[in-house]
């Protein structure tokens, strides 16, 4: 019989779940956390057990990992996303040395030796600076969704924006649409800043080649491109990028 485990990470923004069988990747399902993290671990869990028709008797292990990873009543244990992402990062690629995580609301840079154990990290779960909610706020205020930032800042030279902290920024963005400044080159300077945000925190902690890019923004192309350009490393990519701190968490089951 194989040996079935789920990873639920419970993110700030997106819930997301990863089966695991005999240490492969069976299935992953995500969905956004919304006011309750409780009621969203619990729904993921049995919705990916269900779309692969599994009872949750015949898991041998849950864990949760994540911002309300306390919150997840039907896991064996709890595991912090330094470890999850760690563990994951290794899984998915075992060359993988530097992982470089944007989330929802925190970002994180965790050095890995080549054994796959944490040696160092840096996390900010502070403030949005720089992070996804960062990025939703401004582009609500562009009236766009966060998906089309990229498209729209390939469009134009990225504007010089002088602040990084969410509240004012907004004001900043506000400011720079009522002198007519393009939508376009306040996407590419927001990108932008995001990107320089987050290779500053990974220098501090040393950029080892291997740099493996996780999380939400992961996704946006653009970003990919300036943190490669920034730090002159070729980034590892993986179609399972948002999945990383739910595969770390399965595999400590
Ligand atoms: P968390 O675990 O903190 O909930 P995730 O790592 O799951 O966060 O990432 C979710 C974030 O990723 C959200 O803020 C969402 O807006 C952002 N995101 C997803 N796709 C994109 C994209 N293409 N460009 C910019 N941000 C994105």
């Amino acid at each position: 019989m194989s040996l079935l485990t789920v990873g639920i990470d419970i993110g700030s923004t997106v819930t997301k779940g990863a089966l695991m069988s005999d240490g492969a990747v069976i299935g992953t399902c995500r969905m956004p956390t919304g006011w309750s993290p409780k009621e969203t671990g619990q729904h993921l869990l049995y919705t990916l057990l269900k779309e692969h028709r599994v009872s949750l008797e015949s898991v041998h292990r849950v864990v949760a990992t994540g911002y309300g990873r306390q919150t997840m009543e039907k896991a064996h244990k709890q595991v912090t996303e330094i470890t999850c992402h760690g563990k994951g990062a290794y899984f998915i690629n075992p060359a993988n040395r530097t992982v470089i995580d944007i989330g929802g609301q925190d970002t994180k840079v965790v050095r890995l030796d080549d054994q796959g154990n944490v040696v160092d990290f840096i996390m900010n779960d502070k403030c949005a600076a720089g992070t996804g909610r960062f990025l939703q706020v401004m582009a609500t205020h562009m009236e766009v969704d966060v998906s089309q930032l990229e498209e729209l800042a390939r469009e134009a030279a990225p504007i010089q924006l002088n602040n990084m902290c969410t509240v004012f920024a907004e004001s900043e963005v506000v400011g720079l649409l009522a002198t007519g400044a393009s939508k376009a080159s306040i996407a590419a300077g927001l990108l932008t800043s995001v990107a320089s945000k987050i290779c500053t925190q990974a220098q501090r902690v040393g950029v080892v080649e291997g740099v493996y890019f996780s999380g939400g923004l992961a996704e946006n192309r653009y970003l990919q491109r300036a943190i490669q350009d920034k730090l002159g490393v070729t980034l590892q990519l993986s179609p399972l990028a948002q999945f990383t701190g739910a595969i770390g968490a399965a595999l400590m089951g």
